[in-house]
Parts: structure tokens; C-alpha cells; sequence
């Protein structure tokens, strides 16, 4: 199918030229700098062939899509324990609001929005020190995408440690209701790690292949997950993947994505495709602008 190579081809052309792109995250430095005119998209089909256009081949911070790596992983230890100490419910709220949390007794509407993920960070960290649930992470990613070039940006991570302040408060709370097994500066020690990741759109897009194919690598045939545990956690993607604006999302791309505020987005069609897109700059919800709307128009 040449037309696909084409269309992400014209796609990135497309979008290399536009002006109204978002704004970048400047909540670190290192997110700040980045230049907001990159663009790049990577599709990865079960059938084993590799689509790039643009910056496709460019690591960026990943941010939260990393969230969807730390839930398969954390699922994959505990089950559906992980149940009892996180919802499945979309937040209707921005990924940092503490507010919920009140309301909600210290249990996080899902496993996507920060204090989520930083209960499935905590168990992950399952009484071990944080670098070696930092380890099993990266290797964990490392191996989806078949790539052992992939780091955690140390840089990244220190300055999410040095201005996270809501995320030690979310932790805090969260603590004080018993939902925290670890210190909450351990929880965050591998929450920040994991949110450092830098990948680029294609290392991305090949570790989201197992998703796209019933929990199943296609390259290789090897289960990463149940066909069932792949379906939810696309589902999970669906409807709570991009914070308060999920139901915009589902509604006019309608596939399971999960955004950072690095502006990168892993997207699935499942049955067909992974597909990753990034693009620096960020709309009102913090999801990469014209990262959602592309994906919108790939799906025609
Ligand atoms: N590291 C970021 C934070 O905790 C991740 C947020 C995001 O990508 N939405 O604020």
C-alpha cells in the first residue's frame, strides 16, 4: 500500500508549514526548549510494515503515553487487584486535580491521570529500591518496542523531581489515606523516571504493536498480554487517555490514544495499526494540537 507511505508523507509536509500549533510545556526547562516546529508520525501495521514521515526518527520526552506501559506492566504482576486502589472512570478533570481525590477517598478515578499513575508506580516498586523498578520500566519498553536504544532522560527526570510539587502533594494525600504502600518520595522516584522516557515516533509506535494485535507482538507471535487485558486497556485509552479532553478525543479520532505533555500520542487501530505522533505544542487540555487533529484525519 504505497497510499500510506504517501499520505504520512503529505500529512508531515502538511504540518511542518501550519502556525497555529499550541504552545509548548514549559513547566521544566527541558520540555521549553524543545522546538514546537517538529512534527513527526510513525505507523507500524500487524503485518509488519514500518511508515515514517517528518521527524520520526527524533526522541522526545514521553511523558504520560508512558502511563500505558506502567499499567500493562503493573496488571501484569498484581491483576485486577490493581482494581481495589484505582478506578476505571474518565476524571472530567486536568491530569494533576487534587480535588477528586478528596471526594473520592485517595482512590484516583484511572490509571492515566497522575495520582493514577502514581499508585501503579508504587506497585510497581513491590518493597524493591526505585532504581530497580526503574530498571524493569525501561527494559519492560525496551523489549515491547524490540529496541535496547531507548533511555530515561536523567535530566527530565531530575527537574520533574525539583518542580513537582503537586505530585509530592497528590502522593501525600494519597498516602494519608493509605493508598501509598511506599514513601511517597519512592513512588514519585519511578513515577518521574518513567515519565522521562525519550522515545522517538517509531520506537513508539513498535512498542504499542502488542495493542494493536490482541496482546500478541505480531513480529514475533509472543503474548504480552491476554486478547481480553489488551481490549481493556485500549478501552482504559479510549475513554481516559487524553484527561478532560477524552470524550473529544474518542468522539473525533474514536481509537484508543494515550498523549504526553511532550506532545506525543500513541494511537491504536486495533486490528491494523500502532501509530505515534508528536508534535510539541499542546492545546487547553495539555494534548498535542495538531498531534490529535492528525490522527483525526488519518482515520479519514
Ligand atoms: N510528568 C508530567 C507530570 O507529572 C506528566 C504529565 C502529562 O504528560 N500529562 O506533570
Amino acid at each position: 500500500m504505497p497510499e500510506l507511505e504517501q499520505a504520512l508523507a503529505e500529512v508531515a509536509a502538511e504540518m511542518t508549514e501550519r502556525s497555529d500549533r499550541g504552545a509548548v510545556a514549559t513547566y521544566i526547562p527541558q520540555l521549553g526548549k524543545v522546538d514546537p516546529k517538529k512534527f513527526g508520525i510513525a505507523a507500524v501495521t500487524n503485518d509488519g510494515r514500518l511508515i515514517l514521515a517528518g521527524n520520526a526518527e527524533e526522541p522526545f520526552s514521553i511523558q504520560s503515553v508512558s502511563k500505558v506501559f506502567t499499567l500493562t506492566l503493573a496488571l501484569g504482576k498484581v491483576g485486577d487487584a490493581l482494581w481495589q486502589r484505582v478506578g476505571r472512570e474518565p476524571s472530567g478533570n486536568p491530569f494533576n486535580s487534587i480535588v477528586q481525590l478528596e471526594h473520592e477517598n485517595g482512590i484516583p478515578r484511572n490509571p492515566f491521570i497522575n495520582a493514577g499513575a502514581i499508585v501503579v508506580s508504587d506497585i510497581l516498586l513491590a518493597g524493591h529500591q526505585p532504581r530497580e523498578a526503574i530498571g524493569e520500566i525501561l527494559r519492560f519498553v525496551q523489549f515491547l518496542a524490540d529496541d535496547d536504544t531507548i533511555i530515561i532522560d536523567r535530566e527530565v527526570a531530575a527537574s520533574e523531581r525539583a518542580t513537582g510539587y503537586r505530585n509530592f502533594a497528590l502522593a501525600n494525600y494519597m498516602k494519608s489515606f493509605g493508598n501509598l504502600h511506599h514513601e511517597p518520595e519512592l513512588a514519585l522516584g519511578v513515577y518521574f523516571h518513567h515519565c522521562a522516557i525519550a522515545m522517538s515516533c517509531r520506537q513508539l509506535a513498535m512498542a504499542g504493536r502488542f495493542l494493536a494485535n490482541g496482546g500478541r507482538n505480531p513480529a514475533t507471535g509472543h503474548s504480552v498480554v491476554s486478547t481480553e487485558r489488551a481490549r481493556r486497556i485500549g478501552a482504559l485509552m479510549l475513554t481516559c487517555g487524553h484527561y478532560d479532553g477524552s470524550g473529544d478525543f474518542a468522539f473525533r479520532v474514536g481509537i484508543p490514544g494515550k498523549s504526553g505533555v511532550g506532545g506525543g500520542i500513541l494511537g491504536i487501530v486495533p486490528g491494523v495499526a500502532s501509530l505515534a505522533v508528536w508534535s510539541p505544542g499542546l492545546n487547553e487540555n495539555g494534548n498535542s494540537k495538531l498531534g490529535s487533529e492528525r490522527l483525526r484525519s488519518s482515520r479519514g
